[in-house]
């Protein structure tokens, strides 16, 4: 199969009728560039900055983050990449950060809940960030954003640091953009909102399809309910691009259905820009995508968006594709 799919390493990322998109790598560390660039990535559409942090004693400080994300930008040669604040708490833990127990981990004090209340350890990651923004095309996101205010807070810290470095007289690139995750459904239910004051949304399907069912990602016995293919889900994701492209922004998606072959010519159709999945299915993806017709296939959209049930649009896309044969 690798070798099948060995020629759209440097092929475009393009639609069979001419549509571009970005197809992406997901990393947790540095040394994961090189398989991302290996298979071709676009760009890096979400580095997930908590493996800094873990299976270690101590916080990683200010200078070894900036040699990760220096190194990260450094290799992808200015090509794209989103590195993501801070994800912590919820099933990840860290040893030495002693968090309260708690009833509900997964709705507590996790991600970007947890750096607002715990601004130094944030502030620590954004100077990091800051720094190492002028060796390449940085793009800083906030994981778990429920509130427009949580994220005009982000925003603010990550103002702060900026001016304090500049102020020390270190320099900070000029045109960082500045994003969110859109993984809670609150944020995609006013993505036109946010949408307003973010660079670019990317949606996380991982924890907005747990979220949106109420169903734990990991607990399999309610893994049923765990449907990327929901309406519920192609809506709110729909409603997440719509939103975006009314406000002239870009959208992106780094959750395992990014990479999902039954996904893609949906997410195609919706209008997705960017594809960040793991660097082993780029490849795959990129082959399919070429020979996907992007207005064929809003053709379908507009059925599969009248079915009710998630098992409707699989069976649907299964014989589109001409899966199971
Ligand atoms: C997601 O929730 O879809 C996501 C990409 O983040 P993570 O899997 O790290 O929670
Ligand atoms: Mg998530």
């Amino acid at each position: 199969e690798r070798e099948l799919f060995q020629q759209f390493v440097t092929a475009e990322s393009v639609s069979a009728d001419g549509h571009p998109v970005e197809l992406a790598g997901n990393i947790g560390k540095p040394e994961d560039v090189e398989n991302v660039l290996a298979n071709g990535g676009d760009g890096i559409g979400l580095f997930r900055t908590e493996f800094l942090y873990m299976d270690r004693q101590e916080l990683p400080t200010e200078e070894e983050q900036f040699v990760a994300y220096k190194t990260v930008l450094v290799n992808m040669g200015n090509k794209p990449t989103v590195v993501r604040t801070l994800d912590i708490g919820g099933d990840k833990e860290l040893p030495y950060l002693t968090l309260s127990h708690e009833m509900n981990p997964f709705l507590g004090l996790r991600a970007v809940r947890l750096c607002l209340d715990q601004q130094d350890i944030f502030r620590t990651q954004l100077r990091a960030l800051l720094r190492a923004s002028t060796y390449g095309n940085l793009k800083i996101m906030f994981p778990m954003i429920a509130t427009l205010d949580e994220f005009r807070q982000a925003k603010s810290l990550l103002q702060e640091e900026q001016e304090k470095l500049l102020a020390e007289g270190i320099e900070v690139a000029r045109d960082i953009e500045i994003g969110m995750m859109v993984e809670v459904p609150s944020a995609a239910l006013i993505a036109d909102l946010f949408a307003k004051e973010a660079d670019f949304l990317s949606i996380g399907t991982n924890d907005l399809i747990q979220y949106t069912l109420a169903a734990d990602r990991m607990n399999e016995k309610v893994s049923y309910l765990y449907q990327p293919f929901h309406p519920a889900i192609l809506r709110l994701v729909k409603m997440v691009i719509d939103a975006a492209h009314a406000n002239g922004k870009w959208v992106g998606m780094c959750g395992e259905m990014a990479g999902d072959e039954i996904a893609v010519p949906i997410l195609l159709a919706l209008g997705l820009d960017e594809f960040s999945m793991s660097a082993s299915s780029i490849l795959r993806t990129r082959g399919q995508i070429s020979k996907l017709s992007k207005q064929e296939m809003a053709q379908h959209l507009e059925r599969i968006l009248t079915f009710s049930t998630s098992a409707e649009v699989e069976q649907y896309m299964e014989k589109l594709l001409n899966l199971n044969n």
